[in-house]
């Protein structure tokens, strides 16, 4: 009676397809198709799925959090375009840093891309508050039109909001 040494391993996932890997982290057998080649090794998809989560830290009262925190932040700092006037451009992307800081300390560092989303858009629509007000006022007969006071608010938003992105992100442009 002859015995093979080795017995054939089969993918997990197809169990008619032969194999020579393992997933280095469960140590199931897989197939070429469900081995993801990653820095540490091959991995199943189910591994890989894992550790995304684990990147994901951010709990359901950090939305609101960082909603409340980088909207009114964004918010204030639009107030103080009217007195910087040019300056905007150079003090917009530290008020960006500013909330960005602000929105990692309250949510204590936790992490999701939807978290980062959602400060941004707090912040820009934080910041949006100011032209709208002054665009309807001028829509409406009310107010006189600032044009450079509405160009500083509007290039603050544009400068904040892509400072928040970038620096919860981590991406540097
Ligand atoms: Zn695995
Ligand atoms: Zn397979």
């Amino acid at each position: 009676m002859i015995e093979d040494a080795q017995p054939k391993m089969y993918c997990v996932n197809h169990p008619n397809r032969e194999t020579l890997l393992r997933c280095n982290r469960c140590e199931r057998p897989i197939c070429t198709e469900c081995a993801v080649l990653t820095e540490t090794g091959y991995r199943c998809r189910d591994c890989l799925r894992g550790q995304q989560k684990k990147f994901e830290t951010a709990q359901w009262l950090d939305y609101p959090l960082a909603l409340a925190v980088a909207g009114l932040l964004g918010f204030l700092g639009s107030l103080l375009t009217s007195f910087l006037g040019f300056f905007t451009i150079f003090l917009a992307p530290i008020a960006g840093v500013i909330i960005a800081e602000a929105v990692r300390s309250v949510t204590r560092k936790r992490r999701s891309r939807l978290l980062y989303n959602t400060a941004t858009l707090a912040a820009g629509a934080g910041g949006a508050i100011l032209p709208l007000i002054n665009v309807l006022g001028i829509v409406m007969g009310l107010g006189m039109l600032n044009l450079f006071g509405l160009i500083w608010q509007v290039l603050y938003v544009v400068l904040v909001t892509s400072t928040v992105f970038y620096r919860l992100t981590g991406i540097r442009v």
